[in-house]
């Protein structure tokens, strides 16, 4: 949930833009052609979880897949932006996770339907504080890692995703506009699986910074 403990400039945040098929090994792995463009849906900001919360796993679902993905924090409002000054429009990098509910996914790709029931639920983006990009100078080199019960389930370079961030951000700010304290989501390596009620999971970006959460069953208050 978007709460005070996040970053100010999440806070302010409209929107998470998020890139689906960006590293050609998670396409493969999941039985997805490698995209021509890039696929693009949206996480609404109060899916947002601070590190160190609690991921909550929606009744009657036993698990939730991890994807561990390097998040831009967009510095300044961006429109029809090229390619040549995209970074200017950058304010800082985290790492996030996108949470899916891969069962409810797999029913709404075989229909044609959304994915904001699988993606878009309270608690299903933990993200890191943001490191101004300053303490980045090279996005394009990061190593991403994930862990569940300290065990590596998921380790990539951003070397490896299709579509660059400069190109991500023309392209997705030739479509809406992105403001500042917008996220984008930039994909995931190989290695997304099931975490489960009880487990812990840790993440991060070698060298800058990590996070962790542990795995719930989603509690409701009684009803009355
Ligand atoms: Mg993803």
């Amino acid at each position: 949930m978007a709460t005070s403990g996040l970053h100010k400039l999440l806070n302010i945040g409209t929107k998470i833009v998020a890139v689906g098929r960006n590293y050609a090994a998670h396409a493969k792995e999941l039985g997805n052609a490698v995209p021509k463009e890039p696929v693009l849906f949206l996480k609404p900001t109060s899916s947002y979880l601070e590190n160190g919360g609690t991921i909550e796993v929606p009744h009657p679902l036993e698990s939730l897949h991890y994807e561990v993905e390097l998040a831009v924090v967009i510095g300044q409002k961006a429109r029809d932006v090229p390619q040549s000054s995209a970074m200017d429009y950058v304010g800082g990098y985290a790492v996030a996770l996108d949470m899916t509910a891969r069962e409810i996914q797999s029913v709404a790709k075989a229909g044609g339907l959304p994915w904001t029931v699988s993606k878009g639920q309270d608690t299903f983006t933990p993200i890191s504080s943001v490191l101004p990009k300053s303490m980045v100078p090279d996005p394009d080199n990061l190593e991403l890692w994930l862990k569940v019960d300290g065990e590596v389930r998921q380790k990539g370079s951003t070397k490896d995703m299709i579509f660059k961030i400069p190109y991500l951000i023309s392209h997705i700010s030739s479509i809406m506009t992105l403001f500042e304290g917008d996220v984008i989501l930039t994909g995931t390596p190989e290695g997304v699986g099931p975490v489960k009620v009880g487990q812990k999971i840790t993440a991060g970006i070698t060298g800058l910074l990590d996070v962790h959460f542990d795995v719930d069953k989603r509690r409701k208050p009684p009803t009355s």
